[in-house]
């Protein structure tokens, strides 16, 4: 199939790796509560100020110790998917929540599973709430494409001439604006790349 070559983002968790539902069971099994799913969040501790903050450092800690970032399982369909965007000729970015900090993990990571030389440029977080990190930084790549599993990231992205695209989860249900699409696995990804112009040329 002939696609329109476009500038396309990948998010890391949760879109190319398995991470929240186990971040969400290891703090679950810490601090002996039972939040559910639907209530995922990477900024969790903000929903939970009673935590004291040595206790929180405490599990982060516990978390680097175990490697949680660097042992990632792949998703179902990611590296093909990956592949297949590059060998249609896309330009392939990564956007991450993911701090600074985290970038040799996070490329070790991406080398061992023989993804890292898909992409031209890794953007990491810089202390800003991903939200606005992921916004500005789709427009400074200037986009067609975000694919992306956060709600809230979803909504700042589709304030930019961005085709979004969701893989749906437990946590980011809701409704959503008209150029996003709610998928449900890597294979979904293509058909709506199929209906793809760039929104750069046309009038919002
Ligand atoms: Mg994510």
């Amino acid at each position: 199939m002939n696609h329109e070559k476009m500038r396309i983002a990948i998010d890391i968790d949760d879109v190319l790796a398995d991470s929240l539902p186990e971040f969400l069971e290891a703090f679950n099994r810490r601090f002996g509560l039972q939040i559910s799913v639907t209530e995922a969040g990477w900024e969790i501790f903000r929903r939970h100020p009673g935590i004291p903050p040595e206790q929180r450092q405490a599990f982060f800690a516990e978390l680097y110790q175990a490697d949680f970032l660097g042992s990632r399982p792949l998703l179902p369909g990611a590296r093909e998917g990956v592949e297949r965007l590059h060998g249609e000729g896309h330009r392939l970015f990564i956007i991450t929540g993911r701090l600074r900090q985290d970038r040799d993990i996070t490329e070790r990571w991406l080398t061992q599973r023989g993804l890292s030389s898909f992409f031209q440029e890794i953007v990491y977080r810089d202390g800003v709430q991903a939200p606005l990190h992921k916004r500005r930084a789709a427009e400074r790549l200037r986009l067609d494409v975000l694919l992306e599993d956060e709600y809230e990231v979803a909504l700042a992205a589709a304030e930019l001439p961005v085709r979004v695209v969701v893989f749906d989860r437990p946590w980011n249900q809701g409704p959503l604006p008209s150029r996003v699409f709610r998928i449900h696995s890597w294979p979904d990804v293509f058909p709506c790349l199929d209906q793809q112009t760039s929104l750069h040329d046309q009038p919002l």
